[in-house]
């Protein structure tokens, strides 16, 4: 498949937190990279998001129970862990999304209290692809956002890692009935 002027590549949260040994790492997280920085010349818009949390964030607990959304302390803004991975290409121009910047309100989404739909719309863009972390979480809340906001949404499955097997199936299934294409980067090369 070719890419088209009115494609982008949305990189959701590639940060050192959720990679592994961050604070909050998803298993393999970083395997996402290689496969990222392959396809991103393919595509003339490219978008980065970041978790970027105040250091006294909502979602932050001390003893965090992950199953009821509460976390360790995580991609606080400014700090190395919220930094995207070091080995992650970054083309000029690209689009930089900072998203969950506000204390008392937790945001998964890239597209949620960002502008994201309007700067896609003025550019053009119709057809999103969507890889990385984590893809039972912000993944699937972007990717549904992304259908939500009038963009057709393909998922790049082998570029996106999530917290647990089962929930990644479930959040693929739940990505797919929503509207969204699920497919891998080799449909790219
Ligand atoms: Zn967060």
């Amino acid at each position: 498949m070719k890419t088209l002027n009115t494609d982008a590549l949305i990189v959701v949260d590639v940060q050192n937190d959720f990679c592994p040994g961050g604070a909050l790492g998803v298993a393999d997280g970083d395997a996402v990279v290689p496969l990222i920085n392959r396809i991103l010349p393919k595509f003339k818009h490219t978008v980065f998001s970041r978790d970027w949390h105040p250091p006294d964030h909502c979602s932050f607990s001390a003893s965090p129970k992950f199953t009821d959304k509460s976390w360790p302390v995580h991609c606080v803004r400014d700090t190395s862990g919220a930094a995207l991975h070091p080995d992650l290409h970054v083309p000029d121009g690209a689009i930089q999304i900072r998203k969950a910047t506000a204390q008392e309100k937790e945001v998964y989404s890239a597209f949620e209290d960002t502008g994201l739909g309007e700067t896609l719309r003025s550019l053009g863009v119709k057809r999103v692809f969507i890889a990385g972390l984590a893809t039972d979480y912000c993944v699937k809340h972007t990717a549904k956002d992304a259908l939500q906001s009038g963009f057709e949404a393909r998922v790049l499955a082998d570029a996106c890692r999530g917290i647990s097997a089962e929930s990644v199936a479930g959040a693929l299934l739940e990505m797919e009935t929503a509207g969204a294409v699920i497919c891998g980067t080799e449909e790219l090369e």
